[in-house]
């Protein structure tokens, strides 16, 4: 028995290991003419081959079909838009019951547990799948640990209890759980470490404020995001800063950007929370984009602002009482404008105000904005 049951337990991780690469393989050339039709037929008829290896193994060894879900299940969890691997999971059952008939390990009239079979796993799989608030490996531990208690019911039901069956059957399942599991913790930390630097490398380092890189980003996505119904950017310049950095030196010019950004990019989170961001732009400018919200009310957060630094000049650390005010201008997203049109409004609006005077806040009414429409 130990014999069957190792030879049970090997065959299946290396059938099925050996599928995952060979998949791996052929979608390196996805971008290539007609690539997704030949991957999708090679997909198929590995699976066929080797569901039938598989089968044969099986039966060889502990005279059952053990487990022959494993490989469409777990590469359903490895990627579950890759639809081909949902119709393979419903239809695994009709070969392999077609071949057991064929050899007289089971009879036709067996259909109806193995379709059965399939629609649970199916259920089972969709509603995993779908639960995106546990993480994947609890969700594929929760799918083999499924599988595995409905083969022993289905064994039950059959009166099929056999050592070797279900000591095989059962330590298969813990390879898979190890392996895949190990693989989920690895691609965890690599996930990790990604959205590390792509953090990092969306930060401004003097300020901590978001960079033009995440802006361009923001600015990509934000017009595609269908939750999205108005969109208010607004281009920010300190004014006369040049002088800051000429009378104080640079690094109280830093000082001062620094605190800057600070305010504003707290009163802008405080105000309008999860909606509303500031970037710097470069040097001593900034833009700021907020969502659904009214430009009014974004323009009366930026008086507030202004306001604040009004009153409360900024003390630097060597005690030098800097006055600041800042000029903007604030825009309102046109219908199917590209977005990056609206930032360069915003853009020219801020230097209407700084031919201006400077020190205040230009915004687009309504009704001119119909008209440009
Ligand atoms: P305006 O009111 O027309 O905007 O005048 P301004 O002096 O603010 O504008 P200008 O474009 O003439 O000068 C911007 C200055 O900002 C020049 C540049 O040295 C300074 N600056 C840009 N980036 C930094 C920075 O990271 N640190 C410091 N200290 N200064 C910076
Ligand atoms: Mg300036
Ligand atoms: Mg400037």
């Amino acid at each position: 028995m130990a014999i069957e049951i190792f030879d049970a337990v090997i065959y299946l991780p290396i059938i099925v290991i050996g599928q995952i690469y060979f998949e791996h393989y052929f979608a390196s050339f996805k971008n290539q003419r007609s690539a997704n039709f030949i991957l999708t037929t090679v997909i198929v008829v590995t699976y066929l081959i080797q569901e039938f290896c598989l089968l044969q193994i099986s039966l060889l060894n502990i005279r059952d079909a053990a487990f022959i879900m494993v490989l469409p299940v777990t590469m359903l969890f490895r990627n579950s838009r890759n639809k081909i691997w949902w119709w393979l999971l419903a239809i695994t059952p009709i070969p392999a019951n077609i071949y057991m008939a064929h050899i007289k390990l089971s009879s036709f009239s067996d259909w109806g547990v193995w379709i059965g079979q399939s629609i649970v796993f199916f259920l089972v799989c969709l509603a995993l799948t779908s639960r995106k608030y546990l993480s994947l490996r609890v969700r594929y531990t929760m799918a083999i640990v499924g599988l595995g208690i409905v083969e022993l019911l289905y064994l039950t039901l059959e009166n099929q209890f056999r050592p070797a069956s279900i000591v095989a059957a059962t330590a298969d399942l813990g390879v898979f759980l190890i392996l895949e599991g190990q693989r989920y913790a690895v691609e965890m930390k690599k996930d990790q470490k990604l959205k590390l630097l792509q953090n990092e490398s969306e930060r401004d380092d003097l300020t901590g404020l978001l960079n033009y890189r995440a802006l361009s980003q923001e600015i990509k996505n934000l017009t595609k995001r269908k939750e999205i119904h108005n969109i208010i950017i607004g281009g920010l310049d300190i004014d006369h800063f040049k002088s800051i950095n000429d009378r104080y030196g640079h690094f109280v010019g830093n000082e001062v950007l620094n605190r800057f950004s600070t305010t504003l990019r707290d009163r802008i989170h405080s105000e309008f929370p999860n909606h509303g961001y500031a970037y710097r732009f470069g040097g001593e400018e900034f833009s700021i984009v907020v969502t659904n919200h009214s430009i009014s009310e974004v323009h009366a957060v930026l008086q507030s602002v202004e306001r604040y630094f009004v009153q409360h000049p900024i003390i630097t650390t060597e005690g030098d009482q800097i006055s600041l005010s800042f000029s903007a201008g604030l825009t309102n997203h046109l219908n199917g404008e590209v977005l990056d049109n609206t930032l360069k409004r915003a853009d020219r609006m801020l230097y209407s105000v700084k031919n201006n005077g400077r020190g205040w806040i230009i915004t687009d009414h309504h009704h001119k904005l119909e008209e440009a429409e």
